[in-house]
C-alpha cells in the first residue's frame, strides 16, 4: 500500500539540470534538437510532451503553443520572461524555448507524479490532514518565493500542482501562461482565471495583489480536506457571484474531523479584504502548519467524486476543442480522453 508520507520532505532533489538562462531560439526547429514523444498533457494554451533532448538523453517535457496573433506569441514570450526569474525547488523549471512563428514551444523540466489531486484519491493512498499539511506547506514556500520576485501566479489550481514522483510527498508549482509581474505602486487588473478558484477582485475587475493568489490557495486547501468546492455553482455566472459575495461555510459532514486550526488557516485566506489576506509568509508562520495535525485517515470519496467531474469537463472541453479544429472522432474518443 502507498501511503502519503507524512513527513517533510528533507533537503532538496537534486534538479534534473542546473538553472539555466534561457533565450528563445527564433527559427530553429525544435525537433532538430529534441524527439518529441506521447503526448502527457493538455490545458487551455499549450499540449504538453514527453521529449528528449538528442544530444543529452535528458527527458523533459515540451509545452506546445499555437501561436497565430501577435497576442498569443507575446503570452509566451512573458510566461518565459516570468520563468527566467523563477529558479527554486517548488516550482517547474524552464530548459529551453523556441519560436517558429505560428508555434511556440517551451522546454520543461519533466515531472512524473501527476497531478497532486489524481494522486491523493487513489485507493493506495491515505490521506490525513498532516499529509495535507505537508503538501500546503510546499505550495506556501513556491508561493512565498514567486512574490519575493513581484511575480503574481495568477491560475492557482489543483491542476497546477503536480507530484514530483509517483510515491514521493514533493510537489512542485507549474503553468505560469497567466503570471505577471507585478508592481504593488502600480494599478493591476485582470478578468482571466478559474471561477471556481479567482479571488474577489479579479471577478470585481478591482486592483489585484499578492492577496489574489492567497486566496486561490485557500480554495485549493478547501477542496483537498473536504472534496468540496466552497464557491462552485451550477454555472460559471453563479459561480463568480458566490466568490463576490465571498460567504462559505465549514457546515458539511466533510468537516466534522477537519481541526480548528486548518479551517483557521482557510478562513485567513478567504477573506474578501485582499489587504486583509494572509501572506504567503504568514501561512508558512500559521499554527496549522507549524503544529502536530492529525493522522487520522480522512475520507476522500468526496475528492474522488470532485476529481472524476473536473476529468470529464476537461475531456468534453477536449472533444469540442478537437471538433472545432475539424478533427472527425470516432466514439470511442469520447470515454479514452
Ligand atoms: P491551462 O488550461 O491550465 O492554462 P496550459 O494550456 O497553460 O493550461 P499547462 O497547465 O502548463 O498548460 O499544462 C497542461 C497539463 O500538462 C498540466 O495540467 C499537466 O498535467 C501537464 N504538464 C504540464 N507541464 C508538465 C511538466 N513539466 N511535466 C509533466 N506534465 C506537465
Amino acid at each position: 500500500m502507498i501511503k502519503v508520507d507524512e513527513e517533510d520532505p528533507i533537503g532538496e532533489v537534486e534538479p534534473s539540470f542546473p538553472y539555466r538562462d534561457v533565450q528563445i531560439r527564433r527559427g530553429v526547429d525544435i525537433r532538430d534538437l529534441y524527439d518529441l514523444q506521447e503526448e502527457i498533457g493538455r490545458g487551455k494554451f499549450g499540449t504538453v510532451y514527453r521529449c528528449r533532448e538528442k544530444s543529452t538523453g535528458l527527458r523533459l517535457a515540451a509545452k506546445m503553443v499555437s501561436t497565430p496573433k501577435r497576442e498569443d506569441r507575446r503570452n509566451v514570450e512573458r510566461e518565459v520572461d516570468v520563468m527566467r526569474v523563477l529558479q527554486h525547488p517548488r516550482l517547474i523549471q524552464l530548459y529551453d524555448a523556441f519560436d517558429n512563428g505560428k508555434t511556440m514551444c517551451v522546454v520543461l523540466e519533466l515531472i512524473e507524479g501527476g497531478e497532486l489531486f489524481e494522486r491523493v484519491i487513489d485507493d493506495d493512498f491515505i490521506l490525513t490532514e498532516k499529509s495535507c499539511t505537508v503538501f500546503m506547506r510546499q505550495i506556501c514556500e513556491g508561493m512565498e518565493f514567486i512574490h519575493s520576485k513581484h511575480i503574481l501566479h495568477l491560475d492557482m489550481k489543483p491542476e497546477n500542482i503536480l507530484c514530483l514522483t509517483k510515491t514521493g510527498n514533493r510537489i512542485k508549482i507549474i503553468d505560469f501562461g497567466l503570471a505577471r509581474k507585478f508592481d504593488p505602486t502600480k494599478k493591476l487588473q485582470v478578468l482571466f482565471g478559474t471561477p471556481e478558484f479567482v479571488a474577489p477582485e479579479v471577478v470585481n475587475f478591482d486592483q489585484i495583489g499578492f492577496g489574489t493568489d492567497m486566496w486561490s490557495i485557500g480554495v485549493i486547501c478547501y477542496v483537498l480536506l473536504s472534496g468540496l468546492s466552497p464557491f462552485m455553482g451550477d454555472t460559471d455566472v453563479e459561480t463568480m457571484a458566490n466568490v463576490t459575495i465571498a460567504k462559505y461555510d465549514f457546515d458539511d459532514e466533510a468537516f466534522n474531523e477537519i481541526s480548528d486550526d486548518a479551517k483557521d488557516f482557510i478562513e485567513k485566506l478567504l477573506v474578501k479584504d485582499i489587504e486583509r489576506r494572509m501572506t504567503a509568509a504568514q501561512a508558512l508562520r500559521h499554527k496549522w502548519l507549524q503544529g502536530v495535525a492529525a493522522v487520522t485517515q480522512l475520507s476522500t470519496a468526496k475528492l474522488k467524486r470532485y476529481v472524476i467531474k473536473k476529468r470529464w469537463i476537461k475531456a468534453v472541453n477536449t472533444i469540442i476543442a478537437l471538433r472545432r479544429m475539424g478533427a472527425k472522432l470516432e466514439p470511442d474518443d469520447a470515454g479514452a480522453a
